[in-house]
C-alpha cells in the first residue's frame, strides 16, 4: 500500500502561498500558524512542508533531517507560547489521523492547544 497525498488540500494550498495564513513559526522543514477556529487561547497547528499525510506516514518516509526539523519547531511553538511545563502551565498535542481519528486536512498536522485547561482526554 502506499500513502496517497492530495495536493489540493488547504494546507498544500497554505505551503504554496495560495491562502494566508497566520503564521507564527517556521523553519526549514516545518510551518507553524494558527488554527482558523481556535478551541483555547493558544491553538497553533504544526505542519511539515513534505508531503505526508499522517504521523504514521511521516514516522515511515520523512527524512530524519525532517522530522528533527518538525519536532523542533514543535518545541519552539511551546517556547513561544511560553506553553513549555519547564516555564509555563502546559498544552495538549493531538495529531488526528484518518477515518476514526476524524482527522479533516489530509496534510499532517499537530494541534498545539493552551493557554487554559483542556479538560480530559476524550469526552465521547
Ligand atoms: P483535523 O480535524 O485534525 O484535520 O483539523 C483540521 C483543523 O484545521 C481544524 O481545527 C480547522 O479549524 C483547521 N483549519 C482548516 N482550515 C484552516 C485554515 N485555512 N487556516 C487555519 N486552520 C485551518
Amino acid at each position: 500500500m502506499a500513502y496517497k497525498y492530495d495536493e489540493e488540500n488547504i494546507f498544500a494550498k497554505i505551503l504554496r502561498g495560495e491562502i494566508p495564513n497566520d503564521t507564527i513559526l517556521e523553519n526549514d522543514h516545518a510551518l507553524a500558524f494558527r488554527d482558523i477556529n481556535p478551541q483555547r487561547p493558544h491553538h497553533v497547528l504544526v505542519i511539515p512542508k513534505g508531503k505526508f499525510v499522517s504521523f504514521d506516514h511521516f514516522a515511515k518516509e520523512a527524512s530524519p533531517t525532517e522530522i528533527v526539523g518538525y519536532i523542533q519547531a514543535i518545541g519552539d511553538v511551546c517556547d513561544l507560547l511560553n506553553l513549555s511545563i519547564d516555564t509555563g502551565d502546559g498544552y495538549r498535542l493531538i495529531a488526528n489521523s484518518g477515518e476514526h481519528g476524524v482527522q479533516e486536512v489530509p496534510h499532517l498536522h499537530v494541534h498545539i492547544l493552551g493557554g487554559s485547561s483542556c479538560g480530559r482526554m476524550i469526552q465521547s
